[in-house]
């Protein structure tokens, strides 16, 4: 009687163990290492000639981002709004009718399924857009359902309450009524309040509505505004995960949590992933002031820590996104700019690629400048109908392609090399120890694998340690040599890009 409850206690066990285990794979093998490319419809490809980017735009274009070696997108806004670039919807359950329909959407996913490659779409449900029908309703009439979507006040002293973001002010005059409404970020994006538990369940809906269409996750717009403390926002983020994994367990959610590292690690617990803001600028940061040493121990530090907070976070790192300047305006400089693009697409977690940064598109601020039209021919001016282009254009794609030595030919080249060699995407990230201070020197681990990814902006050479043994040359830069021996001491040359694994 004993034993045969022991037993049945052991295999109990055992199904847990082996249910764990089976779960963790599944959420490696999907979302994390992956490459991601960030996609502002309205500026990606022009489908049916009017001049504006669109769905099947994006649907035509999955060859060429195949051939990259992307194997996922993140769809900046999609759905209805008043605005060029979406980030104030009117109807979460439509699509902008510029950028196409539903069915359209539901093509684009299918095709993209084909070629594995995963759509996240923006998720903006901080605010609405002040068009939107709920708002409208609910700021001419206190009796509506949806007065407690928003968040009101006829105090004029509350109404002078600074904005939690440092500048500008949140409370913003009604015109209708004798009142102020809470938007945050613009008087035409009223912040939803998240404490009315009808609106909760109806953004779940909107979740579930694109789940069952086959989305494959959200990025989550102004994750850490939700409220103006991080408690509440866990909170919240906590049940809209669980939710969503109950619709799917294998959906992403992507949050937009601006900060330091301290400000972010937190999120790290209730999302799957978020884009790490302090490595981009880590990066760029490093190659400004040539201190790629100090890169190498910021990034590890950084992947470590988030890692620790939770072992099944995927980091994403990035250098440039739709709200910063590119990485060119940055940078200023292409040896750099290449540097930059080889270290964050050779690290660990889910790197994003902001369109254009491929083909090295300039733009800084206002925002419709760095959001300008990829340029995938020269001709594109002429055809491009909401914004007039000022990017240089010989550096369109078409220019590109066939040079070996191009921009995009190294992004094609290091994002393949990271779909196709593990190591790449999963392995363990640790800074070389090493003193040159021009210097980026990494290894990557994973199960017996090992990978060397260096990065030099020294006009000499430089020798650095590794572990002895045989290596195949996965890129350089400079020499032709595939595989190179070593007693464990390694002589990179003048600006060399080295990226080397240990043969098996
Ligand atoms: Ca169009």
């Amino acid at each position: 009687m004993r034993k045969r409850y022991i037993s049945a206690v052991l295999i109990f066990i055992l199904l847990i163990l082996s249910g764990c285990q089976g779960k963790v794979e599944e959420q490696v093998s999907d979302y994390d290492g992956r490459t991601f490319y960030e996609i502002f419809v309205r500026a990606f490809k022009d489908s049916d000639g009017d001049g504006i980017g669109d769905l099947r735009g994006v649907t035509d274009s999955l060859d060429y981002l195949e051939d990259l070696g992307v194997q996922g997108l993140w769809l900046m806004p999609i759905n209805s709004s008043p605005s060029y670039h979406g980030y104030d919807v009117t109807d979460y359950y439509s699509i902008n009718s510029q950028y196409g329909t539903l069915e359209d959407l539901k093509e684009l996913i299918v095709e993209a399924d084909k070629r594995d490659i995963m759509i996240v779409m923006d998720m903006v449900i901080n605010h609405t857009s002040s068009e939107h029908p709920w708002f409208k309703e609910a700021s001419s009439s206190p009796d509506s359902k949806y007065r407690d979507y928003y968040i009101f006040t006829e105090d004029e002293k509350k109404s002078r309450e600074a904005s939690p973001m440092g500048a500008g002010a949140p409370w913003v005059k009604n015109s209708i009524r004798e009142e102020y409404y809470y938007a945050l970020f613009w008087g035409g994006m009223p912040d939803l309040n998240f404490d009315n538990e009808g609106l909760r369940e109806e953004l779940k809906k909107i979740a579930k509505f694109y789940l069952e269409l086959g989305i494959d996750g959200f990025r989550l717009d102004a994750a850490k505004w939700i409220y103006n403390n991080t408690e509440d926002n866990l909170q919240w983020w906590r049940e809209y995960n669980s939710y969503v994994k109950e619709i799917n367990p294998k959906a992403v959610l992507i949050g937009e949590v601006w900060d330091n590292i301290s400000g972010m690690e937190p999120y790290a617990e209730v999302l799957d992933s978020f884009f790490v803001f302090s490595m981009g600028e880590d990066i760029i940061k490093g190659l400004t002031w040539k201190n790629l040493n100090g890169i190498g121990d910021k990034l590890s530090a950084s992947h470590k820590r988030l890692k620790e907070k939770n072992p099944d976070f995927v980091p994403a790192p990035f250098l440039s996104n739709h709200d910063q300047n590119r990485v060119m305006n940055q940078l200023m400089n292409i040896d750099k700019y290449k540097a930059a693009a080889v270290i964050y697409l050779t690290m660990p977690g889910t790197p994003y690629i902001y369109y254009g940064e491929e083909l090295g598109m300039s733009g800084k601020k206002p925002d419709e400048r760095i959001r300008e039209p990829f340029l995938w021919s020269e001709n594109l001016k002429e055809n491009t109908q909401w914004i007039d282009i000022t990017n240089d254009s010989s550096i369109a794609l078409e220019n590109q392609r066939d040079k070996e030595d191009s921009l995009f030919n190294l992004y094609k080249t290091i994002i393949n090399l990271r779909k196709n060699n593990p190591v790449l995407r999963l392995g363990d990230i640790e800074a070389l120890e090493q003193d040159h201070k021009e210097v980026y020197a990494v290894e990557r681990t994973y199960e017996e694998s090992k990978a060397y990814i260096f990065v030099s902006l020294a006009e000499g050479e430089s020798e650095v340690n590794i572990e002895k043994g045989s290596y195949n040359i996965l890129y350089s830069n400079i020499n032709e040599q595939e595989s190179l021996d070593t007693e464990g001491k390694l002589k990179l040359k003048a600006r060399e890009i080295l990226i080397i694994k240990k043969a098996d």
